[in-house]
């Protein structure tokens, strides 16, 4: 038994790095309490790789946490500084305005930070109340997890918890919060929050701080905030690669919701799609379609164009430009690399990667024209099935298909079944969700929990959760406002 598991958690072990930064990175915070706190449900994988058993995640000082009540001893409960780009546009103020960072977990594998949403008001909260609603609480909580799931680089879910607390939006809802984690939650907006303040010196002291503790491997090298900005652009093209490539469109790509460290980061209107539509909006609020599903790709680079600027006074301009070509083809190679296991087809795009772009862009275009439900197909195709009753009608595909059998790699199926997921965190799932939690029930955000955990598994009692929704539940309105 580790030490960690024998001890209180009021008194567990939280270091706070970001607490060697100044002043002008952060501001100290008290939670505020919210009323009738319970955890409707936590996350035992990621406790476990914390090192945290269930009797700490049953205590009442994790409740505590949750409630807003009291941190533990050595937390350190600060909000932090950031501006960024809205929509296009430069916003001068920003900054955690409703979730606030307890400390850092250390285990043989790093650190992990702790932070608590919904926690009430910070000094960035502006015209906001600080809290979040039970569902947009269930959606982050479920999404970050079925990230996860899938592989894909993302900030994670500890546990949630439910209050009376009202809180008012269009109508009245009630507060919940969650703790999520990540190594870190530093976005391309805190870097652009001290470059637009001209505050040089402290912008210096965060690109220091950000490559000493997540990129140590760069200060070795003759150009270490270079070698930094291009692995940001790489990993950045690589994680909207599979944002792609699993079809989920992330829907407020601001530069205030760009991970430092590549990952998927606040999930709001996000939506994984069911029928294929390249221009798809998930978000309601985007009226223009600036962040359509196609338009993600272009906005990644749109978004670490925006880090550059920010990082110009210590990354000259050649380097800047060198590491931002490097995006294109760092997306394109990554992304045909996912589709090519996705379609069992890699000897064929190794052999010949041009032919193979030419028969994924014909499929591509034909989905999309067909309006195919995205995850079902590729699903299907796995099991080499395409039979008569498969939701997906194949006779629509028979060209296609014919060619693609020609290049298929030899026995495909288990590979496919381990990249094609039976289950997606779909909207209307999230819904029936967020409908039982709201009647008391969260035994579906549990069910939803496991099976979005390991969603390449069969998980037969749940298959139900594989369904694509009816045609009424496919355009749910899912809006900012949360
Ligand atoms: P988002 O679009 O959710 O990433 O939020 C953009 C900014 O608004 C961030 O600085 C958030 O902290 C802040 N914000 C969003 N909702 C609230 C809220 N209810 N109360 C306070 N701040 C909020
Ligand atoms: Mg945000």
């Amino acid at each position: 038994m580790t030490l960690m598991n024998r001890i209180n958690f009021y008194s567990i072990n939280l270091t706070n790095r970001l607490t060697e930064l100044p002043d002008a990175f952060y501001q100290k915070v008290e939670p505020q309490a919210i009323d009738q706190p319970e955890i409707v449900s936590s996350n035992k994988k990621l406790a476990e790789s914390l090192g945290l058993t269930e009797d700490n995640l049953k205590s009442e000082a994790f409740l505590d946490i949750l409630a807003c009540k009291q941190l533990p001893e050595n937390a350190c409960s600060l909000a932090t500084v950031y501006s960024g780009h809205q929509f296009g546009q430069y916003n001068p103020q920003l900054g955690d305005g409703r979730a606030l960072l307890i400390g850092e977990i250390q285990t043989a594998n790093g650190f992990t930070e702790l932070q608590l949403k919904g926690s009430g008001m910070t000094p960035f909260s502006r015209m906001g109340d600080g809290r979040a609603v039970l569902r947009s609480t269930i959606r982050e909580y479920l999404g970050q997890e079925a990230m996860h799931g899938l592989k894909i680089p993302t900030t994670r879910s500890l546990a949630m918890a439910t209050s009376k607390t009202p809180v008012y939006r269009e109508t009245v809802e009630t507060a919940a919060t969650l703790i999520r984690t990540a190594e870190s939650f530093i976005r391309f907006g805190h870097f652009e929050y001290f470059f637009y303040t001209k505050q040089t010196e402290y912008l210096q002291t965060l690109l220091d701080f950000v490559v000493d503790h997540y990129y140590p491997e760069m200060k070795e090298t003759a150009t270490p905030y270079a070698d930094f900005f291009l692995e940001v652009v790489k990993r950045t093209a690589k994680l909207i690669a599979a944002w792609q490539a699993y079809g989920f469109c992330h829907g407020v790509m601001n530069t205030d919701n760009l991970s430092i460290l590549g990952l998927t980061l606040d999930y709001g209107p996000f939506a994984f799609m069911d029928d294929f539509d390249l221009g798809h909006i998930c978000n309601h609020s985007d009226t223009t379609g600036r962040y359509a599903f196609n338009q993600q790709i272009n906005i990644g680079l749109w978004n670490l164009n925006a880090l550059a600027h920010s990082l110009s006074p210590f990354i000259d301009e050649e380097n800047l430009r060198f590491a931002l070509q490097q995006y294109e083809p760092t997306f394109h190679a990554h992304y045909q690399a996912l589709m090519a296991q996705k379609l069992g087809l890699t000897d064929w795009a190794t052999s010949d990667s041009k032919a193979f772009s030419q028969h994924l862009g014909l499929l591509l275009s034909q989905l999309n024209q067909q309006k195919t439900d995205y995850t079902l197909f590729f699903r299907e195709l796995s099991k080499g099935a395409m039979d008569k009753n498969s939701v997906i009608d194949f006779t629509q595909f028979k060209p296609w298909l014919e060619v693609y059998h020609q290049h298929q790699d030899d026995k495909p199926m288990d590979a496919m079944l381990s990249v094609n997921p039976k289950f997606i965190l779909r909207n209307h799932l999230s819904q029936q969700a967020i409908d039982a939690a709201k009647l008391g029930d969260f035994s579906v955000v549990n069910d939803l929990l496991k099976i979005l955990q390991s969603p390449f598994d069969e998980h037969n009692t749940l298959d139900r959760f594989a369904e694509p929704p009816e045609d009424k539940d496919k355009h749910l309105p899912i809006s900012c406002s949360s």
